[in-house]
């Protein structure tokens, strides 16, 4: 059984092109899985055939708000079916991206009634223009809100790269929704009263591989198997001990993402 879960990757990146498999045999050794996860179509096929082949891959299939090729692809919603794609995204706002807000909230809101009508949660990226606005995140909730209040718990999901503040957290953790930390927790501690703020149920780990390595790789590539290191300053900033941390956020992975656990027992 796994016992460290790096929800988010993006293992087909080319970036793992040269090792991508020699990466793999490691985190088995190691008990790591992931879910990686696709922008686009093309990409998103990929993490599909990359989980059918592993074990300990899951996949994500979606189309992130840069994605310029602005309508939903209908081809999504046949590798959305796919047993081992475990959630659907990664999607949301983001507000550096080139696309218009109009575009991306249709983009979105296509990805939320998918993930809504096969009952699989979903993956939301968020990016805001400032940390004092929040705007993407604001305007992320006021859907996510909306959707809840008509159909409640079949809405599920996950907020990866959680970079927020507490008032945000807390809309998060209203509508049911996990966060997810990665390795930018061991280089700042912008986000430590957010860390400590979740409850031991609803926090994730993730790496956002190949993006932002954790110290001590930071300016290296990243890799779900510093996912490690991720855990360990959970434990750290929470007070906690390490194999409680450890084994709630293996639970939390196997429970929110309940697909994850039908195919990994
Ligand atoms: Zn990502």
């Amino acid at each position: 059984m796994f016992e460290y879960f790096d929800i988010h990757s993006h293992l087909c990146f080319p970036d793992y092109d040269s090792d991508r498999e020699e990466q793999i045999e490691e985190m088995k050794k190691n008990k790591i899985a992931t879910i990686s996860v696709g922008v686009d179509f093309e990409s998103s096929k990929k993490e599909v055939a990359l989980a059918e082949k592993h074990k300990n891959i899951f996949a994500c299939v979606g189309q992130h708000p840069e994605d310029q090729n602005n309508d939903f692809n209908e081809r999504l919603i046949e590798l959305a079916n796919n047993p081992k794609v475990v959630a659907i995204g990664e999607c949301g706002l983001d507000y550096k991206a080139k696309p218009t807000k109009e575009i991306q909230v249709k983009m979105f809101e296509s990805q939320i009634n998918l993930a809504i009508g096969i009952g699989k949660p979903l993956m939301i990226h968020v990016r805001s223009t400032d940390k004092i606005e929040y705007d993407a995140y604001k305007d992320t909730l006021n859907i996510l809100e909306n959707y809840a209040k008509k159909f409640g718990d079949k809405l599920s999901g996950n907020m990866h790269f959680f970079v927020g503040n507490t008032e945000i957290l807390k809309r998060i953790l209203n509508i049911g929704f996990t966060v997810s930390f990665a390795g930018v927790i061991t280089f700042t501690n912008e986000y430590d009263e957010c860390v400590k703020y979740v409850p031991s149920d609803m926090i994730m780990s993730e790496t956002d591989s190949p993006f932002v390595a954790p110290i001590p790789y930071r300016g290296k590539r990243n890799s779900p198997l510093y996912v490690v290191e991720v855990v360990k300053k959970i434990a750290e900033i929470r007070n906690e001990p390490f194999d409680k941390i450890k084994t709630a956020l293996q639970t939390n992975a196997l429970r929110h993402f309940p697909l994850i656990s039908t195919i990994a027992s």
